[in-house]
């Protein structure tokens, strides 16, 4: 069911966003650096594609590069909290410019089942080493509502950088073959000591203005039925 709200969000985002301009092509790259961070549910997604490719020992190889990541310091639930709550709060874990290691000659080797932080990335210029992404707050509003919404449906799970969290699930018995082929295996323990567990949702971040934008993609996400019960039901653990 998990897996059913998830891809309820994604495609609902896609949808709300589909005509959205973009200067976004396929090869340009800039924006996939280490900063990435997913929920254990979307490292579970990727690693279903490693298997399903055969492309275990190339994870591996991945996974067992020297990192100089820069964390984040909480989650986004943990952020929201604090701020809903009135507290200074420096998320940090965004400014390391290092590639992405899933890169490849400027195109993702894991594209089908890149996370949402990957999916909803776009800028309306073409970023350059001068030109940072440029995009509408309200869309920054709504993507970070998504996140907070992933985190929550994967709540008391691990959330972290992405190696981190991919490297932590290599723990479970199904990814031993990838485990097998890490160089240090210790990599897995201190990845699942790098990691936040996932929180639940404490409200959005967003301004009144945005909501009215907003609205309508949360209210198409909240009242899509899974198994007879809406989204928001199941949510709410109803
Ligand atoms: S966000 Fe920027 S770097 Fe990334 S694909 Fe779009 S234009 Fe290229
Ligand atoms: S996972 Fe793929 S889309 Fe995301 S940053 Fe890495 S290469 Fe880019």
């Amino acid at each position: 069911m998990k897996k059913d709200i998830y891809q309820t969000i994604i495609d609902q985002f896609d949808q709300w966003a589909g005509d959205y301009n973009r200067a976004c092509t396929r090869g340009c790259s800039p924006c996939c650096t280490q900063n990435v961070t997913i929920t254990a549910l979307e490292g579970e997604k990727i690693l279903s594609y490693v298997r399903d490719n055969g492309l275990e020992t190339w994870l591996a190889g991945k996974l067992g590069q020297p990192y100089s990541l820069n964390r984040p310091r909480m989650t986004t639930n943990q952020f929201a909290h604090a701020c809903l709550n009135g507290r200074e709060a420096d998320p940090g874990g965004n400014d390391s410019l290092s590639i992405c290691p899933f890169l490849e000659e400027n195109i993702c080797r894991i594209y089908p089942a890149r996370p949402f932080a990957c999916r909803c990335f776009i800028s309306t210029v073409r970023c350059s080493a001068r030109q940072p992404a440029r995009i509408s707050e309200h869309y920054i509003s709504a993507s970070t509502a998504m996140m907070q919404l992933i985190e929550h449906l994967g709540q008391k799970e691990y959330w972290g950088n992405m190696t981190d969290v991919l490297l932590a699930l290599c723990d479970i018995s199904i990814n031993a073959k990838i485990a097998e082929q890490l160089e240090d295996p210790s990599r897995i323990m201190q990845a699942r000591l790098q990691t936040h567990s996932a929180r639940p949702l404490p409200g959005f971040l967003f301004t009144e203005e945005d909501e009215k934008k907003i609205q309508p993609l949360l209210a198409a996400i909240f009242t899509t039925s899974i198994d007879g019960k809406t989204v928001e039901d199941i949510l709410n653990g109803k």
